[in-house]
């Protein structure tokens, strides 16, 4: 029956491929993976049958999702698996789901790993509203415009990063969301050496800069403070004022520290100002 199969695969332990991802990997076609070498390890250490595979990657993806497609509307099935978790993020399918709806073919996910979910269940962060940012672009001014759109973003937001790439990467979002913002990152999840680590950014920065990063690692970051009401709430104001005080005790004025630790703690300006001279009259 034609129908494309978006099969999630495990990210580390095998245990979690699903029952149902078993079935369809057994009764398809035949099998789009995004390395047809990892795909039939999959196979062989799960004791599954050999399958009809074709590969479909970033860079041949327009002329073999054609192929795909073909296949499909002459009525055969298809398990789409990328090396690790969920095909689409991050990872290719986007396009071929894509296709695949444009041409009324049925698209059926068997759900399992995503490394984002994973990270952000387990990062301590608000659940309720969070984004996902994927990969920063090593690109010096993509990267920067990416990030200086979610200056004010206040749902947490999730990103995916290599370990070569990690201190740069936790240095630009210090710069950008300010150090004082918490992250959590997930690295080797589902593995031997699984570790989630909670700090603030400028935390992370000091960590990694001790201990160089291995595996691969999710960054969950916690949102902007959103400007309500609550913006005046003492206990903020007063960890705020031991910032400011910081800041000015390594140099910066006491105008440009209360500007800055305004904007990030999401406290207002004046507010701030007053609290940090009452506090020095006291
Ligand atoms: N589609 C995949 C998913 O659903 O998780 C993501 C593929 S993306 C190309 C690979 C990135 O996912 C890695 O660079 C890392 O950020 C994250 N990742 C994959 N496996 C992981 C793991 N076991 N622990 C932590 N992060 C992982």
């Amino acid at each position: 029956m034609s129908t494309l199969y978006l099969v999630a695969t495990p990210i580390g332990n095998l245990g979690d491929l699903s029952p149902r991802a078993r079935e369809v990997l057994a009764s398809v076609d035949f099998i789009a993976a995004e390395d047809t070498r990892v795909a039939q390890k999959l196979l062989n250490a799960c004791g599954l049958p050999k399958k009809p595979m074709l590969s479909y990657y970033e860079h041949n993806r327009r002329a073999r999702g054609e192929e795909v497609l073909a296949r499909l509307r002459a009525g055969e099935s298809c398990a789409l698996v990328t090396d690790a978790g969920t095909p689409a993020i991050s990872d290719p399918g986007e396009d071929l789901v894509a296709l695949c709806a444009e041409s009324d073919v049925p698209v059926i996910p068997i759900p399992g790993c995503c490394a984002a979910v994973c990270a952000l269940a387990v990062s301590g962060l608000p659940t309720g509203r969070w984004c996902f940012e994927g990969f920063l672009s090593v690109n010096k001014k993509a990267r920067h415009e990416h990030l200086d759109m979610l200056k004010t973003e206040s749902r947490t937001m999730i990103f995916y990063e290599a370990p070569h790439k990690l201190c740069a990467t936790l240095r630009d979002l210090a710069e950008a969301f300010g150090g004082t913002r918490r992250v959590s990152l997930s690295r080797e999840l589902t593995k031997l050496h699984e570790q989630t680590l909670r700090m603030t950014l400028d935390e992370a920065v000091t960590y990694f800069s001790q201990t160089p990063p291995r595996g691969e690692f999710v960054l969950i970051v916690q949102g902007a403070p959103v400007l309500d009401g609550t913006q005046d709430d003492p206990d903020r104001l007063a960890a705020a004022a031991v910032e400011v005080r910081r800041r000015m005790a390594n140099g910066q004025t006491q105008k440009d520290a209360v500007k800055a630790v305004s904007a990030e703690a999401g406290v207002k300006k004046n507010t701030l100002y007053r609290f940090v001279l009452e506090a020095k009259e006291e």
